[in-house]
């Protein structure tokens, strides 16, 4: 396969600017690229879905591995490109669309594939967190996740108990998600290079979860993390009227969650969120 090279006048002459406002910072350090791709591991029999596929560097080595690849990118600029560069191949599927938009169930069971597909990006910052909770939602999809993003949003999501960085994110993802950071990317293996650096992360959706009701928890921990100053009686003060009626006295149904009211949020274990959902369903 051809490779693309970013300084080469081809390249530059045929690639439409980078555009800020799809968060496009396009990974060119072919140690960064082949470091994500042998942590994603793909096989011949695998289906991977790669969001926002930019120029193509995940790509390119994508197909190689001679998995089958769903490439989803918004920016209509780029489709061609890709379509050039990739369109041939018969183990590649380019669909231009907002991949929070995307229903991943209805698109794998209208491919024919199986819901146990590999996921990867090196997502645009501006959407991260609402597209890991698209992903959260939509987690029986997907086996396994390899993720680029925003060092601080990896720090967040992997927080324990105790860590100040810890909030609903965390919480959130690691009801779900088992989280394992990879490794770190500095902003100069990029183009063009972010303000900040970056991290990988590998998620693994947990088979089994007694969480079943996500709604409900997470309106548990957006409460429960609402002012990170407060204590977590005085956050779940506000719970909305349905939870506070199930909840009762607040003081007395945390101490029976075997939590003291006056911790902070911050502070709870996720087997301690899991026992305050439990108690109010
Ligand atoms: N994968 C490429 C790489 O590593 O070089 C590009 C990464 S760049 C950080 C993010 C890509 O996601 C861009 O190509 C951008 O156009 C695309 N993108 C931004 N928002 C998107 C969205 N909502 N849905 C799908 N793709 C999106």
């Amino acid at each position: 396969m051809q490779h693309k090279k970013e300084n080469s006048p081809f390249t530059i002459h045929r690639s439409p600017f980078a555009k800020k406002s799809f968060g496009q910072n396009f990974l060119v350090d072919q140690n960064y690229i082949d470091k994500i791709i042998s942590a994603l591991n793909p096989q011949k029999d695998e289906t991977i879905i790669e969001i926002g596929a930019g120029r193509g560097a995940l790509t390119e080595k994508l197909i190689e591995s001679g998995a089958k690849i769903i490439a989803i990118e918004l920016d209509r600029d780029l489709i061609p490109l890709l379509q050039t560069d990739f369109g041939r191949y018969e183990n590649f599927t380019l669909i231009e669309q907002d991949a929070l938009t995307v229903d991943f169930k209805n698109l794998l069971t209208t491919h024919r594939l199986p819901l146990n597909t590999k996921l990867v990006a090196n997502l645009p910052y501006y959407i991260s967190t609402a597209i890991l909770q698209k992903l959260i939602k939509q987690r029986n999809c997907f086996g396994e996740m390899v993720l680029m993003l925003q060092r601080e949003v990896v720090e967040r999501i992997t927080a324990e108990a105790g860590n100040r960085e810890r909030g609903f994110l965390s919480v959130l993802v690691q009801a779900y998600l088992q989280t394992e950071k990879l490794f770190d990317v500095p902003p100069s293996a990029f183009r063009p290079a972010p303000k900040v650096w970056s991290s990988v992360i590998r998620l693994v959706t947990k088979n089994e979860n007694e969480i079943k009701n996500e709604k409900l928890f997470r309106e548990i921990i957006s409460t429960g993390f609402a002012q990170k100053r407060k204590t977590i009686l005085n956050n779940l003060k506000n719970v909305p009227p349905e939870l506070r009626e199930k909840f009762g006295d607040i003081e007395t149904f945390l101490e029976s969650c075997g939590i003291n009211p006056q911790r902070r949020a911050e502070t709870l274990t996720l087997d301690e969120w899991r026992q305050i959902y439990s108690l109010s369903i």
